[in-house]
């Protein structure tokens, strides 16, 4: 295999902004079937809209 692309190790596709981030600070969403896996900055975005969208 060609090394075109070096992935680094440390780093993980986040679900929700469609980035690379660093892997420490992912979480899992709560509350859904699937498992998806977000980067922390999204995890809290995702978590505020979905606040918002409790009342
Ligand atoms: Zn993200």
């Amino acid at each position: 295999m060609p090394e075109t692309v070096v992935e680094k190790p440390l780093q993980k596709y986040c679900f929700h902004g469609q980035h690379s981030k660093p892997v420490e600070g992912f979480r899992t969403l709560p509350g859904s079937k699937q498992r998806r896996q977000v980067c922390a900055d999204c995890y809290k975005k995702i978590l505020a809209e979905r606040k918002a969208r409790a009342r």
